[in-house]
């Protein structure tokens, strides 16, 4: 199937970005779907699909089954360490090059973002291969093998705290959990001084990063770029109904014109 045209970007988004110093980027599932990484509320045919996966993202289903959540994230942390950044996520760390002010915040857990040239992005759900331990919390990297992806098992025992003996769990933001402080207060911050809040493929819906456009000045213009609508398209001043793998990069290309 040949791919749709681009359509061009919604009006006054360029104007926007030439004369913004501090835009705020907020990226979401969509962002990571392009590079093949199945969204976190999609379906996916795996060992796991059987399970609701808010079921599986909680504290107390860790605690309860500490095996099964730990082969599914440890699969998961897997698959995105053999996932690639696609071209939307290097132009955003083209735009932040072009723009020094600008804050990328993301709901994902992946690193595709920092693998791409990203720095100081602001992880609002955690990052997955952040572990550590479940008992003292302290901070503890793992290896992750690709056999994890390819031969996927139902269980595997969590590995042990160094320091406690208590399991590693995924640096996630689980069901019921808070999203981490410093990012959350970064990220906010960064809205309320914004001059401008572009959002990409993210569903509007899970809270408090779906909040972040909102915080900025009303004034300040907003934008969405996404091929679906979304629960924030309708606080947007302009839609860019476009694959971020497309649009930024075209984007970034306007911009150096
Ligand atoms: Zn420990």
């Amino acid at each position: 199937m040949p791919e749709a045209a681009l359509p061009a970007p919604p009006l006054g988004l360029l104007e926007a970005l030439r004369s913004a110093r501090r835009p705020l980027v907020l990226t979401g599932a969509g962002m990571s779907a392009e590079s093949g990484i199945a969204t976190f509320r999609g379906g996916e045919d795996s060992l796991w699909s059987r399970f609701d996966p808010t079921q599986l993202a909680t504290a107390d289903a860790f605690d309860a089954d500490p095996a099964l959540v730990w082969a599914w994230y440890r699969w998961r942390m897997a698959k995105l360490r053999m996932s690639q950044p696609h071209a939307g996520h290097a132009a955003l760390a083209a735009l932040a090059r072009l723009r020094p002010g600008l804050v990328l915040a993301t709901q994902n857990v992946d690193d595709l973002h920092e693998r791409a040239g990203g720095r100081g992005v602001l992880h609002l759900h955690g990052e997955i291969a952040a572990t550590r331990c479940r008992r003292c919390d302290r901070p503890q990297a793992i290896e992750i093998d690709p056999a994890w992806a390819e031969r996927p098992q139902l269980r595997a025992a969590p590995p042990a705290c160094a320091v406690c003996g208590g399991p590693l769990r995924p640096g996630v933001v689980w069901f019921g959990e808070s999203p981490p402080a410093r990012a959350l207060r970064a990220a906010i911050g960064a809205a309320q001084v914004a001059d401008l809040v572009l959002v990409v493929g993210t569903s509007g819906l899970v809270y408090p990063a779906a909040g972040l456009p909102a915080a900025a000045p009303a004034s300040v213009p907003r934008y969405e770029i996404n091929p679906e609508p979304s629960a924030l398209s309708a606080a947007m001043d302009g839609l860019w109904r476009a694959q971020a793998g497309v649009a930024l990069p075209r984007l970034v290309e306007l911009l150096a014109q």
